[in-house]
């Protein structure tokens, strides 16, 4: 029985997972209990249906950082009026503009912000999202707001008219990108009568003079309790927990409204090669491949025939359709996989983006994409990788951090909507019974008559233009290739993945007591390196991570090195796909990149397997195994990346500029460009041998590891590079920009995108713990006044954002503005005239709400990291960006008791006011938007006005 074996596990700390695990009949569980979980987990779950029909889950768990709930309605855009299109998102937008018992605009957002949270929402085709997260103390407050959304929103006539433009403005921003524009352009093949071909987002057009009463109508027939699902994750207890979803969300009306129902055909079978071909903004090049499923996926939960397929087509090791691709010069990338629309219909589709090559032969990766599905149609149900899926999960289980906060109570909600309550928070761990019948059924959709190819290249032929995004674009279809599809056979290069090496054979708990008081220890301080070590005795999970940073000597960061560099981490990563992708599905996660201090490199998982592909990485860093053809197929995405850099959102590109001068090294994407598109394969390799000539090592290991280890680890990667050691005084660190005395820089730059950008940074002196409490304070204080007067009230556009920002032990004040209507200098104004407000804005703070802001602030000082591989990274950046304080938290902690609402309101108008401020400003204008006044910038040479400046 299942409940056996999750004793078994619970009691013995040593545990053969694969050998001896018996097949668990997991029946739902019938109580509360979870079946398999970690000693240490405390999470206790209840569920149950209030009188309303609303489905319930709660979560309650001692360690929560934070409390959050999530809030699923069941319909969306599919169920738009015809002539209203994004009239549910737009309903979204409007549920936050105040209700009866909160009417005050923004009334949410500002509790949620003043209390250490965060929110949002999201409208897909078939549900609506609400969810956010926030200190403990506050969670009452925000369930009851939360909850007034779906029992009395007022749809004031007056944020009606106002919220329309931040949806315009929403679609502004999405005008220019590239995967939104292919989506528009296929829903309009699908067919006509279906709800499925529509405009989700809504625009100034299709939502002009939107009525309260259409609002009003829409919450009243389609919004229901149930309809309705939530999730709350307390650290009370399940009863309290309880007690407040019955008390505030009872009162939602059921509307006894049935679930929406849907046609499952939305794409009719066609015996054709039916291609959309479309023009991208950007230098992409990639074929779609979409097979509509007139199926439901989601009763299959206990033999997930789609995770199977989906992981098997999009599958990069030896003998995948991937590796042939690229073993053609024909893909760079690939990924595949199966979904629900709604409970009626879903889509199975293959991604791949193309070479050059692949390009021009589209119909033979078509015809190879197919001859894979041919292979799987061939083979027998995979009922080995079935059962490596399954041991994964059942590790996963145990022993993975389930998350907190808005991404596990939305992805909670999302499972409670849609599975059987009794096994809601569990079921991407079940993987119960093998069922080759519908994984079969699932692959005889994936047929030619049942497929729509969308082609997306600059340069292809269009005929027609989309009328919501103005994308250009053609369609075809092809009788003579579609008979050829229907030939297509297993090609001989393509098979099944071998067994998975990375799987563990074992999983044990470490047999220690646990404390959470441990920090690490520096075992080596040498020439050349210094390792910190900490073994795990918070956490007891079979785990490690394992962080190493490669330093170079200062002269070897010029652009044409770090190009270099750039582009051998790339070719390391692509010389590893076909491994790292079986690492990846067992658990196990490295990251091996470059930034202008050096090579990042990091593996985390299972302490069993980790070690090994560590060793992976490391053979690979010396020993690149690729082809010219896959380097050239690297290089050329590399080359688009930079040259796609212009037409980024305005926000992007603004924060490129104001790096550049905040940065004392930052290279431009286009003096990048020129060297890249030089470069060739034995550039790299010749680099390659010469990188670990001079090198200092920062590593610091943690997990379920012994120091002995650490050092065995660390000795292996110097002794296999060849590393010859240089000190720590004679490696490059980058440097950032010192304001001291008044100042202000300014620069104005012309964008090739429809959005201009205001970036505002103001210099706040050091990231002392003194300044960084300032700095947690200010986070909770700042975004709500600026959001509701340039956003709500202004209407200047969808992205509003202001914060206190730190690099390493520079402390800073930004202040930013996206906007499709207002040149950026029109938003500087707008800004200043607000921000002089804010020092008078927190002196006439109630000291409640002052008191609240500093209480959010403590508890994020003391907020706890929630896995080995995130407490790692944080010893890291303590160790190696703070010097080794350790005791930085408790510094901060201390700091923050005495600070007074008088001080940082003089904090403020020194950091802010006019004549002491020190300040850099990047004005990005909109293709289309003109300067309204005249701007003087700050310097003619950027680098010679860098020159003269303090970096530290
Ligand atoms: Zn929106």
């Amino acid at each position: 029985m299942s409940s056996k074996f999750s004793y078994i596990l619970l009691l013995l700390p040593s545990v053969m997972l694969l050998s001896c695990s018996p097949t668990p009949q997991m029946n739902p569980p019938s109580s509360d209990t979870a079946l398999n979980k970690h000693p240490l987990d405390q999470s206790e779950y209840r569920r149950f249906v209030l009188d309303n029909g609303l489905k319930v889950l709660l979560v309650s768990d001692p360690r929560f950082n934070k409390s959050a709930a999530a809030v699923h309605v069941g319909v969306g855009t599919l169920s738009n009026p015809k002539d209203r299109m994004g009239l549910a998102h737009f309903l979204e937008h409007m549920l936050f503009m105040g209700t009866e018992k909160y009417p005050e605009v923004d009334d949410y957002l500002n509790y949620i912000n003043e209390n250490g949270g965060s929110r949002n929402a999201y409208t897909t085709e078939d549900h609506t999202a609400y969810y956010f997260e926030i200190n403990h103390q506050a969670f009452e407050g925000s369930i009851d707001r939360l909850a007034q959304f779906f029992i009395s929103p007022l749809f004031t006539e007056q944020y009606t008219e106002r919220e329309i433009n931040a949806v315009h403005s929403e679609h502004q921003k999405n005008l220019e990108s590239d995967s939104r524009r292919k989506w528009q352009v296929q829903r309009s093949f699908y067919r006509e009568d279906h709800p499925a071909n529509t405009f989700a987002t809504g625009s100034l057009e299709t939502l002009q003079e939107v009525s309260r009463e259409e609002l009003l109508d829409f919450h009243q027939n389609q919004y229901s309790a149930n309809r309705m699902s939530l999730t709350l994750l307390g650290n009370t207890s399940l009863d309290d927990l309880e007690e407040s979803a019955r008390l505030y969300f009872a009162p939602i009306a059921n509307r006894q409204l049935p679930p929406v129902s849907y046609d499952p055909v939305y794409l009719a079978e066609k015996a054709t090669f039916r291609l959309i071909s479309i023009e991208p903004i950007k230098e992409l090049r990639s074929l779609e491949l979409e097979f509509p499923l007139p199926i439901s996926l989601l009763e299959h939960y206990q033999s997930k025939p789609a995770s199977v397929l989906g992981s098997l087509i999009g599958h990069e090791g030896t003998g995948s359709l991937l590796a042939l691709l690229k073993q053609q010069g024909l893909a760079t990338g690939l990924s595949s996989g199966g979904y629900d629309i709604t409970n009626d219909y879903g889509a199975f589709s293959i991604n791949v983006d193309l070479t050059p090559k692949g390009l021009k032969n589209y119909r033979e990766v078509v015809r190879l994409s197919l001859s894979y599905i041919a292979l799987l149609e061939k083979e027998p149900y995979p009922s080995y990788y079935f059962g490596e899926l399954k041991s994964i999960a059942q590790l996963d289980e145990i022993y993975s951090n389930k998350g907190e906060g808005t991404g596990y109570a939305s992805r909670l909600v999302g499972q409670v909507a849609d599975y059987p309550l009794a096994v809601a928070e569990r079921v991407s761990y079940i993987f119960d019974r093998e069922d080759p019948p519908a994984y079969r059924q699932l692959l005889s959709f994936l047929r030619p008559d049942n497929m729509i190819a969308t082609l997306m290249a600059q340069g292809v032929e269009t005929t027609d233009s989309e009328p919501y995004y103005g994308t250009q674009y053609s369609f075809t279809e092809d009788e003579a290739f579609y008979e050829q599809l229907l030939e297509v056979v297993p090609d001989p290069a393509l098979h099944l993945p071998a067994a998975n090496p990375f799987v563990p054979r074992q999983a044990t708990i470490p047999d220690r007591s646990q404390r959470d008081d441990v920090v690490p220890a520096k075992l080596l301080d040498e020439e050349g390196l210094a390792l910190y070590h900490v073994e795990d005795f918070e956490f007891l999970r079979p785990k490690v991570t394992l962080h190493y940073k490669l330093r170079f000597s200062t002269e070897l960061m010029s652009l044409r090195r770090k190009v270099l560099l750039d582009t051998y981490t790339a070719s390391v990563n692509e010389s590893l796909n076909e491994l790292s992708y079986p690492a990846r599905i067992a658990g196990l996660s490295y990251s091996f990149g470059s930034g202008y201090e050096g090579v990042y490199f990091t593996v985390s998982g299972f302490d069993e397997s980790a070690p090994r592909l560590f060793d992976s990485v490391l053979d690979h860093m010396q020993n690149l195994r690729l082809s010219e053809e896959r380097f050239n197929a690297l290089k050329d995405r590399i080359v688009r990346d930079f040259r796609n850099f212009p037409k980024q959102d305005a926000f992007r590109i603004a924060q490129f500029y104001n790096d550049e001068v905040l940065n004392r090294l930052n290279y431009r994407p286009e003096d990048r460009l020129a060297i890249a598109e030089e470069l060739t394969l034995e550039d790299i390799e010749q680099f390659a041998a010469e990188l670990y000539g001079q090198v200092f090592i920062e590593a610091l290991v943690h997990g379920n590891i012994s120091d002995a280890k650490a050092i065995e680890l660390t000795r292996k990667l110097q002794e296999q590079l060849g590393v010859q050691t240089i000190d720590r005084q004679s490696t490059f660190t980058q440097t950032y920009l010192s304001q001291p005395d008044p100042e202000e820089f300014v620069r104005v730059e012309k964008l090739e995108v429809n959005n201009s950008c205001f970036w505002r940074e103001y210099d706040a002196g050091t990231n002392s713990p003194h300044n960084r409490a300032i700095a947690l304070i200010l986070q909770g204080f700042m975004r709500g006044p600026f959001f509701t007067e340039m956003r709500s009230n202004q209407q200047l556009g969808y992205i509003v954002w202001a914060g206190p920002s730190a690099q390493r032990d520079i402390f800073h004040l930004y202040f930013i503005i996206q906007s499709s209507t207002h040149p950026a200098d029109i938003l500087e104004d707008r800004s200043d005239a607000f921000i002089s407000t804010y020092p008078e804005l927190l002196r006439a703070l109630p000291a409640a709400k002052f008191d609240a802001l500093k209480n959010a602030a403590a508890e994020e000082i003391k907020k706890q990291a929630k896995s080995i591989a995130e407490k790692a990274g944080k010893f890291n950046r303590l160790a190696f960006d703070f010097d080794g304080d350790f005791a930085r938290d408790q510094k901060t902690l201390a700091a923050l008791a005495t600070i007074t609402q008088e001080e940082i309101a003089n904090f403020l108008q020194q950091v802010l006011g006019t004549e002491t401020r020190s300040m850099r400003t990047t004005l990005a204008l909109a293709k289309e938007h003109q300067a309204a006044r005249e701007i003087e910038t700050s310097f003619e040479d950027l680098e010679q006005w860098k020159d003269s400046r303090v970096y530290r």
